[in-house]
């Protein structure tokens, strides 16, 4: 007999955001220490919400002991400061995530897109827009001092039961997952969700770190290596829960063989920039959506440039993508 999926300390609490992407899953794991995984936005209504399902399972915020912060987007984590002041709850995440919560992440951020928005040969007035839409975010989160470093392969206890960390990096550097193998139940964060392809977006590299991380490598090799365990169900950070998880990485996969074969002929035997491609194959984008296709085009590009199918130049700092052969 195999035990059922979803344990009963462990709860899913839907709260509101004001991005497109509609609300953010956080989960609750009753008993020692009171624990939650992701915390919703520092946004009104969610900060309701989550007061109204702690109460009405008997806590409140002041009990929680312990913030488990998947990775750094605003929907996920941007109540995790007001929380650990209110609670004086330990905040726990992956190493790679301790950049992107400090007081100069913004900063650095702003002069990576700057830059990388020049290399994708975005115009001026495009820019404008788009950092006034990356302001705009900033309000719903505020940085954080994690306590805690998790990797893959650290080990969790949850209401009693261990769970494995796994670190996914693709949509996010820092991006991890638990996973309780007895129960076959995956906390996939924005990893794997149902009704939407996790975009991987275009981040800075580490402090220190000069290389630009090919996020849609690293996101299409994690998503094969999730496809691997022995899953019954997967509890996303958006959306309903999913019950195939190998039917739906094998959709995801093909989804970007299929955009990847998109770009190469968008490219044809041109030399165009990455907002040129995005541009053709996306036109008429607002700048949410127009940041979202850089990266993904961005993205498909780094990936063909790895299997040598296409390569890149620079002209004065912004880059020229061709086909090889
Ligand atoms: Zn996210």
């Amino acid at each position: 007999m195999s035990e059922p999926a979803i344990p009963d300390h462990l709860h899913t609490i839907l709260l509101p955001t004001p991005f497109p992407v509609g609300p953010v899953n956080v989960y609750l794991a009753e008993g020692e220490p009171l624990t939650l995984i992701d915390v919703g936005p520092r946004y009104d209504p969610a900060r309701r919400a989550l007061e109204a399902a702690l109460s009405a399972r008997g806590h409140r915020i002041a009990d929680l002991q312990r913030l488990i912060l998947t990775h750094t987007h605003a929907d996920h984590c941007g109540l995790a400061a007001e929380l650990k002041r209110a609670s004086g709850a330990e905040v726990l995440t992956h190493a790679a995530n301790f950049p992107w919560l400090a007081e100069d992440a913004d900063a650095r951020r702003l002069a990576f897109y700057a830059e990388v928005m020049g290399w994708a040969g975005v115009p001026a007035e495009v820019l404008v827009a788009l950092s006034q839409v990356r302001h705009s975010m900033n309000r719903y989160t505020e940085p954080v001092v994690p306590d805690r470093a998790l990797a893959d392969g650290d080990v969790l206890r949850l209401g009693g039961e261990e769970w494995q960390v796994l670190h996914t990096p693709g949509h996010a550097g820092g991006l991890i997952c638990l996973y309780q193998p007895r129960r076959r139940l995956l906390l996939s964060s924005d990893h794997l969700l149902r009704d939407i392809s996790s975009n991987p977006l275009v981040e800075p590299p580490a402090p220190g770190e000069t290389e630009r991380p090919r996020r849609l490598v690293e996101y299409m090799a994690q998503l094969r290596r999730v496809a691997e365990l022995d899953i019954a169900l997967a509890l996303p950070g958006h959306g309903p829960p999913i019950t195939d998880h190998r039917a739906l990485i094998h959709e995801r996969l093909a989804f970007h063989e299929e955009r990847a074969r998109r770009v190469l002929e968008t490219l044809g035997d041109d030399a165009l920039t990455v907002h040129e491609i995005a541009s053709a194959l996306f036109p008429d984008l607002d700048p949410v959506n127009y940041f979202l296709a850089i990266s993904e085009v961005i993205g498909h590009l780094q990936w063909l440039e790895v299997e040598s199918r296409v390569t890149h130049s620079e002209q004065s700092g912004v880059a020229f993508w061709r086909r090889v052969g």
